[in-house]
């Protein structure tokens, strides 16, 4: 008790000294303490299960297990996406004419194993479709999300084409709770802090919502706003400067060697429209390099999240939880990167506690045996055809 008690004290100092030092530091050096603070936290409480393959073990074990990491599920409702835009992989894969919907009995099941768990994490709707191209496939599905896991944070990512004031209002009453609002400038125009706030003022008035904060630096805006009980948050980005290669699919973005853990295959699992499941979202099913990244389809009954996550994405794990290059597509990703100053710190944080767990050989695995997650991905690919 005492010992419980003397934590606790200790924690809340920590805290305080944490908050004070950060009141008095420069910007830029407080993100990368948070950064540090939060990777370190990460590491800590990585376990020899989320490591190892555990695609034999009890489903009470594998659902213990998604519940512990998973916080965010993405999905899709349908295909279509009514845009192509440079900085996506859309340019490649025509999402305009692709009129797929989802099947609705295995997102169905999908929501009800989340229920199951009494997922509380965010079940978001993105991808590469706009959501509100396709409202049929998509008001019913939240509709069902919202009854079979209540406890969800129910969001959607759109571009705003199709979004307004009875759009809003029918997404509040279905239980949406965060509209997460893409702002795209036009081809012609160039990024600026003044265009961009032009572009949150539009879709503020469009919709006749109330900005409750504004936060601008000098490649991105990103604005908050209320309806009701739904949160919006913008982001209107310089894209000639701020993006991500997406699996190696978007070359202008592919800047440098990615030399940094990945978390994405630990604290997401994302679902294609047509079941596929992929370790992240920068890979997708549709494009032809990707295809033998998919781990699982969950169109078929046998297939369940629990042992997705548990089995075949633990490779993933393996082959992301340490420092050194990268194998493709995950070679020059820039998605969610350590910061380059505290790659030390991190490294040295995760080295210890990798030893910890006596799985210290996965801190400097050599780029070839990044091979083992592609052979997997591979079968699974087989086993498909
Ligand atoms: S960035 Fe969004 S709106 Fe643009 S093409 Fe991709 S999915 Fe569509
Ligand atoms: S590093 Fe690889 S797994 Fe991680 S987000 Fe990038 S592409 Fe996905």
């Amino acid at each position: 008790m005492q010992n419980q008690l003397q934590r606790q004290l200790k924690h809340q100092v920590s805290h305080a000294i944490a908050k004070f030092t950060e009141t008095v530091l420069p910007d830029e050096f407080v993100a990368q303490m948070r950064a540090t603070r939060d990777w370190n936290a990460w590491a800590d409480a990585l376990t020899p299960e989320i490591l190892d393959d555990l695609a034999r073990a009890s489903l009470e074990t594998q659902r213990r297990l998604f519940k512990a990491n998973v916080r965010l599920v993405e999905i899709e409702t349908h295909a279509r996406c009514n845009r192509v835009c440079s900085f996506c992989p859309n340019v490649i894969v025509d999402r305009r004419r692709n009129k797929t919907i989802t099947n609705v009995e295995m997102l169905d099941r999908v929501f009800d194993e989340l229920g199951s768990i009494d997922f509380a994490g965010q079940l978001k709707v993105a991808r590469y479709s706009e959501p509100l191209a396709d409202l049929d496939s998509l008001y019913p599905r939240i509709a069902s999300a919202r009854m079979r896991v209540p406890h969800a944070q129910l969001t959607i990512v759109t571009n705003t084409d199709y979004l307004n004031p009875a759009v809003l209002d029918k997404l509040n009453d279905l239980g949406l709770n965060v509209i997460y609002l893409s702002l795209y400038l036009k081809s012609n125009e160039t990024w600026s802090v003044e265009l961009a706030r032009d572009y949150n003022e539009r879709i503020a008035a469009k919709l006749g919502v109330q900005v409750t904060s504004k936060q601008e630096t000098p490649i991105a805006t990103h604005w908050t706003f209320r309806y009701k009980n739904l949160d919006l948050r913008s982001s209107c980005m310089n894209w000639d400067i701020y993006g991500v290669d997406r699996g190696d699919s978007m070359k202008q973005y592919a800047v440098g060697q990615r030399v940094g853990p990945c978390r994405a295959p630990f604290d997401t699992f994302v679902v294609d429209y047509d079941g596929s499941v992929v370790p992240c979202c920068n890979i997708r099913s549709d494009l032809p390099e990707h295809k033998k990244m998919v781990v699982a389809n969950l169109s078929s009954l046998e297939t369940s999240i629990f042992g997705t996550y548990a089995g075949r994405l633990s490779a993933w794990r393996r082959s992301m939880v340490g420092f050194g290059a990268k194998a493709f597509p995950c070679a020059t990703c820039r998605h969610l990167d350590i910061p380059e100053k505290s790659a030390t710190t991190i490294g040295a944080h995760l080295k210890k506690r990798l030893t910890e767990i006596q799985r210290a050989e996965l801190y400097a695995l050599p780029i070839g045996m990044n091979a083992e997650r592609k052979r997997e991905s591979a079968s699974v690919s087989n086993d498909r055809t």
